[in-house]
């Protein structure tokens, strides 16, 4: 059903885009396995064919998030109203990338997610002959000396991994629309979340989430997503989406969706706690730094206020001495598991230079300022004082 009353996101996350499943009445979205649908007569069915292209659980899923960022796009224009699910982050972010045609020029964000780096470079620059430029768009401004002609597509991260730069969202869409209204603005908002950040809303036309973060919740799905607010990007998206196939199946789809129901709740605590542990942390005689968008200190911090609804639960640190004393803290921790990804229910400690930015080079970590000292923060939703409590012991 599509409600014809505004909902807030705490209640968008458990009914938006859902409804009633016709034939049982079912209130959860059941789990459509069928990989094909038997036609009355050639051609003639209900509007589903094969799996690949439409999945009644997929399209729940798609609609929920089409929801929570707000597309804007209705059903009967597109069938799942502008959300798609690939089978990972990167999928999503490849599966965008060819909307882009050979040879284009393509601006993104300096510091950005290493895989996406990867594919850019690594990839498609090799396969599309991609022209690509990196900047730093905490300056918004940079945009307009960077953008030509032949720029098709602009991808921006914020908060950005790890360094947790902002960029505003809403002055680089001016800048970029003003260039080339036609180019496509692409925000990678998996730190934030849409509970925290929607895009959209700012004047970008497509958002991507890395689901296997907070929109799952529980470390335990790998899952990408695409939204856009454009009915000609929707109908490009789909094809897409189709062709290459790297589509979610329908138990990952309905585990997200189950996982996405408490993302208001979790979201609240993960803001709350991080932002009570990095004020704890710029207190402690043995962190030399603290990054984290709702501090004062942190350089983009009046843009996060004017274009989050709240900071997320990453904080990133600087510890004083080396790599042994980031060692010895990394070991140390018990509550905190030294481990890749974030965005879990459960608190993640992990180490940017030797873990998850080690396929970048020594030379641009040095550039970004990921030192061997940098240690990032994925805060849970545990009891805040036993948080405090662990990083105390294990900098003790
Ligand atoms: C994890 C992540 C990705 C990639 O997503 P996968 O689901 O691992 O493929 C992209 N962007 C950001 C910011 C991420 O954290």
């Amino acid at each position: 059903m599509q409600h014809d009353f505004e909902m807030k996101p705490a209640t968008k996350v458990i009914h938006g885009g859902q409804e009633i499943e016709a034939t049982t009445g079912a209130v959860m979205p059941p789990i459509f396995t069928s990989t094909t649908y038997a036609q009355e007569s050639p051609g003639v069915h209900k509007g589903m064919d094969y799996i690949r292209a439409h999945n009644p659980t997929r399209y729940a899923l798609e609609r929920m998030m089409a929801n929570l960022e707000n597309s804007g796009i209705s059903r009967d224009v597109d069938v799942s109203e502008g959300g798609f699910a690939f089978s990972s982050g990167c999928a999503a972010t490849g599966s965008l990338f060819d909307l882009v045609p050979a040879g284009s020029h393509v601006i993104a964000m300096d510091d950005l997610y290493g895989g996406t780096h990867r594919l850019l470079t690594q990839v498609r620059q090799p396969s599309q002959n991609l022209k690509l430029s990196y900047i730093d768009l905490t300056n918004a401004e940079r945009l307009a000396e960077t953008m030509t002609g032949e720029t098709r597509l602009v991808w921006v991260e914020t908060p950005t991994n790890p360094n947790l730069k902002i960029a505003d969202l809403a002055r680089i869409a001016e800048i970029a629309r003003k260039k080339n209204p036609d180019v496509i603005l692409a925000c990678d908002n998996t730190f934030a979340s849409p509970i925290n950040q929607r895009p959209l809303e700012l004047g970008f036309n497509v958002v991507m989430h890395s689901a296997t973060k907070y929109l799952g919740g529980h470390s335990d799905v790998l899952a990408g997503i695409l939204v856009t607010n454009k009915p000609e990007l929707a109908e490009r998206i789909r094809f897409v989406q189709k062709s290459l196939g790297a589509v979610l199946g329908p138990f990952d789809s309905y585990l997200l969706l189950r996982g996405i129901k408490t993302l208001a709740i979790r979201v609240e605590r993960h803001n709350e706690s991080s932002l009570k542990i990095a004020h704890w942390l710029e207190k402690h005689p043995k962190i030399e730094r603290v990054v984290h968008p709702g501090l004062k200190s942190h350089p983009q911090h009046e843009i996060a206020k004017k274009q989050m609804d709240g900071f997320g639960g990453m904080i990133t640190m600087f510890i004083k001495g080396g790599l042994d004393e980031a060692r010895r803290m990394l070991e140390r921790v018990q509550i905190f598991a030294l481990a890749e990804s974030l965005g879990g229910v459960e608190s993640l400690i992990e180490h940017p230079a030797i873990m998850t930015h080690s396929s970048i080079s020594a030379k641009q970590r040095a550039d970004l300022g990921i030192s061997d000292t940098l240690i990032r923060l994925s805060v849970g939703i545990e009891d805040v004082d036993d948080l405090i409590g662990d990083l105390e012991r294990a900098l003790k």
